[in-house]
């Protein structure tokens, strides 16, 4: 079996927040898409991330996350929640 192809756990990680919003190219999605399927570790922090990233994006909108602590999480999370186009 030829897995050359296949992203590793870190490189699957590291696409989780542009795989989310979408930004992803076909091929880069399926190849993520896969590799969540088949382990456990990347899919459970894949759906936390994803859970969190619809709350806060949420709270966002309804404006009732305070600017500074909306700035600490995405910092923390190095994750651009309120798609300002900018961490922090
Ligand atoms: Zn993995």
């Amino acid at each position: 079996m030829d897995e050359c192809d296949e992203p590793d756990c870190a490189a699957t990680l590291k696409e989780l927040d542009v795989f989310l919003d979408d930004e992803l190219s076909a091929s880069a999605r399926l190849s993520i898409s896969h590799h969540l399927a088949g382990c456990p570790d990347c899919h459970g922090a894949f759906d936390f991330h994803a859970e969190l990233k619809i709350v806060i994006g949420e709270k966002c909108r309804n404006e009732e996350m305070p600017s500074d602590l909306l700035a600490r999480i995405e910092q923390c999370f190095s994750t651009d929640f309120d798609n300002d186009g900018q961490i922090g």
